[in-house]
Parts: structure tokens; sequence; C-alpha cells
């Protein structure tokens, strides 16, 4: 029935991945401090997985048995989570797999997801420690929505999808310079922005979108149901694509914690030269091939001098950064915002500091754009520089992307 489906049921199996590298690299001991007993005690039964390096997550998600979970939750930045959706919607069987029970908990330095989820709840808005207390409560209720995931076209990649954001130009270059100043925190952001106002540059491109118009709410989700329907080629056996190796596993269990309904598993999956690869996933029906032409119902923006361009399908960009206030975690649509080349610093600084509170387009800055869409290309003309998608860096050069409503499924509380 309706309510078992959009609640865990008890008792609850979950994979919990965490990384101890996260953040300042204490995502174990606010585990330990916070976590563990909370859901312990919600009758939540948790094995922990400590990740041990880049792609572990990835790797293991896509071959593991998933009837043995009822939701896999990542405690640690954005990043992980990026890493477990790719990893679902890269196996033969995604359209299934994409529809088990996503959780995130807050232990990273990039917790944008965790906070927007918050905020959903209608919870004010904390950080650090409180905000990790407050989403272990919201984990703990179990309550599952749909929420959108992203296309995304990489000229020599294959897809990614991505259920944050896409960032060029200011914001991406912030992102990767904090990485740095990870020892602070989720300060990084703060420190890393001030540094980059004083060297403030230009950044030239093309961007076209595709407007979201207002579809009635029925059509959007028949619209949204043929998407998922009409899938790619059959992915089990694609030419060229090395079989994937089942991961050995070993078990062991932390001696730290009596506690029984903690399980503690090192695991090992082989490393496969095929990480990227994804045949796999819905097909995106907007979208031409990233050197054709756009078709004629897209919008070109005519300015092609930038200070940042910043794709948002989620209400925060970070902790204490409500980028989207207008953004829902199902709607379909893609919140897109460009910053004109001209602003002041003084301007810019002021915008940065309103999206704190979110009322950054309410002050009427000139420069700065904001269009709901349902797709967009972007075409930097630079040699190099940096674009990320979910705070990770992905290839530089042209990239397209298209929402797909509500296809992947998270715990809100
Ligand atoms: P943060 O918000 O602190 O950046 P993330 O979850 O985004 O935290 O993780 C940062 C990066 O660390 C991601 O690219 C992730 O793939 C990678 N990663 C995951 N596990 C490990 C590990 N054990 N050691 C090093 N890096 C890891
Ligand atoms: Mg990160």
């Amino acid at each position: 029935d309706e309510v078992s489906m959009n609640k865990l049921s008890r008792p609850c199996r979950m994979m919990l991945l965490v990384n101890p590298q996260s953040g300042k690299g204490q995502a174990l001991t606010l585990y330990n401090n916070h976590i563990q007993r909370m859901l312990s005690e919600a009758g939540i039964q948790h094995t922990l997985v400590i990740t041990e390096r880049q792609n572990h997550a990835r790797e293991l998600v896509r071959e593991a048995d998933l009837s043995q979970w009822d939701a896999l939750v990542i405690m640690s930045g954005d990043g992980l989570l990026f890493e477990v959706i790719n990893g679902l919607l890269e196996r033969p069987d995604w359209e299934e797999a994409i529809q088990i029970p996503l959780g995130i908990l807050p232990g990273g330095s990039g917790n944008a997801l965790a906070a927007s989820i918050h905020h959903y709840s209608g919870a004010p808005q904390v950080s650090s420690e409180e905000l990790l207390v407050s989403c272990g409560f919201l984990m703990c209720k179990g309550l599952v929505s749909p929420m959108d995931l992203v296309c995304i076209h990489l000229s020599s990649c294959p897809r990614v999808f991505s259920f944050l954001s896409l960032a060029w130009g200011f914001v991406a270059d912030v992102d990767i310079e904090s990485e740095k100043y990870r020892h602070v925190g989720s300060a990084r952001f703060t420190v890393c922005t001030l540094v980059r106002l004083a060297s403030l540059r230009v950044y030239k491109g093309k961007l076209a979108y595709l407007p979201a118009t207002d579809l009635p709410k029925h059509e959007e989700s028949l619209r949204n149901k043929k998407t998922l329907h009409c899938n790619n080629q059959p992915p089990t056996s694609v030419p060229g694509r090395p079989s994937t190796v089942s991961p050995r596993v070993n078990t062991f269990h932390n001696s730290c914690h009596s506690n029984n309904s903690l399980k503690v598993r090192k695991v090992e999956s082989t490393p496969s030269r095929s990480t990227n690869i994804s045949l796999t996933g819905p097909s995106d029906s907007l979208l031409p091939p990233l050197d054709q032409l756009l078709p004629s119902d897209w919008v070109v923006v005519q300015e092609e001098d930038f200070v940042l361009v910043l794709a948002m399908y989620q209400s925060h960009l970070g902790e204490d950064m409500m980028a989207a206030p207008g953004s829902t975690l199902d709607e379909g649509v893609i919140h897109l915002f460009y910053v004109r080349a001209g602003i002041s610093r003084a301007a810019l600084l002021k915008m940065f500091l309103a999206m704190e509170k979110g009322t950054h387009l309410a002050n009427n800055c000139q420069h700065l754009v904001h269009a709901k869409v349902r797709a967009f290309r972007l075409e930097p003309y630079t040699p190099k520089g940096i674009i990320t998608v979910d705070g990770e860096v992905v290839e530089y050069g042209p990239v397209q992307a298209e929402v797909h409503r509500g296809l992947a499924r998270i715990i809100t509380g």
C-alpha cells in the first residue's frame, strides 16, 4: 500500500557508507558520537561501510546485491552520494536499482543536499553538528520522497547523473580552490569566496536553455513515466565493455561497538577500468547530440561574458547558502542562474552574503539572472577552466544537461 511504499519498513536494513576523509576527517567520530545510538534506538539495523578511496562506493553499489538492503545512506559530503547515484545508474538493472531509498547525513564540508532536505522539512537553518543531529532524526522518521536527477553530457566522457548543481566560473573555482582549506570545514567556501573576489575575472562562453513551461501536474508525471520507459539500448552486453568482477567481501566486527545492531564491514572491490561507463540509465528526450544545433524553441543568452553560471536543482549550495530558494525536491525544474560581467566586487559580495538567507534574488541585482529551465547547454570559449557537478570536477568543455523528474528516491523525514 501507499504507506509502506513511502516509509521505510521496520526493522530496516541500512547500508551506511562513511567517508572517513570527508570534511575535517571526523566523519567516523561524528558517527560514533551522534548517529550510531540514534539509529539503533530507532530500530534501524545498519551496516557500516568505510570507504577507502575515491570511487570505492561507486564500484561497490554497482555490484551490490540490493535485495539485502532497504536503504543506502551516505555519511560524507555530497561527493560520496554522487558516486552512489552514478554507481546505481551504471547497473544493468538501473531502473529498479535507482528506486532504492537513499539517504544523506552531513559528514563532509560540502553538505548541500542535507541542508536542502533539512530546509524542505521546515526546520530553521542550522549548520555543523546541529545539522547532523537534526538530519539524523529525519533519517529515523524514514519518509521517502522522489528526487529529481539531472543527466549531464560532456564532450568525451559518458553521461553522469547529478542531484545538486553544475557550476562554471566563480562558484566552480571557489569550490575547487577551497579544497585546500578543508580543515576549516564548511567555512572553506567563505574563505575562498573572499580570496576569489580579490582576483575577480570574466569567463567567456555561450549559454542556451529550454525554458520550463508550466505543464499541468498530471502531464508532467505522464511525461516522466514515458522517459523512464523508453530507455537506451539494452545494457546487458555492451561491446567493448569490460566484464565486471564481483567484489571480494571480508566481514569483521568492530570490537569498539558491542551494540548488536551495528556491523562493520570492510569491503574491497576490484577497481574497474570502466569507472565512467554509463550506457545505462534513462534516455534524454530534450537534448540533441552535443555537437549539433539546438532546436528553435531554445533561448540563446545574448551575453557571452559571465562571472558565473550556476544550475541548481535543490535549494542549498552549502550548509548556509540558499542559492535557489524556490527549488523543491522533485518539481522537474533546473534553476539556472548567471551573473553577467560588469558586476562590481561590492555587488557580488552583497549577492553572496544575501545567499545565506536566500534573499539575493530580491535584491534587484541588475547583473544576476534567474531562469527556470528543463535543459541547458554551456559552451565555454576559454580552452582551460573548471566545471563542477555536485561539487566534483568533471571534464572541461561543452556541456549540456536535462532534468529527469523524480528519478531517484531520498529519505526526507
Ligand atoms: P567533502 O564534502 O568533505 O568534500 P565528499 O563526500 O564530497 O566530502 O568527498 C570528497 C571526495 O572524497 C569524493 O570525491 C569522494 O569520492 C572521495 N572519497 C571517498 N572515500 C574516500 C577515502 N576513503 N579516501 C579519500 N577520498 C575518498
Ligand atoms: Mg565534496
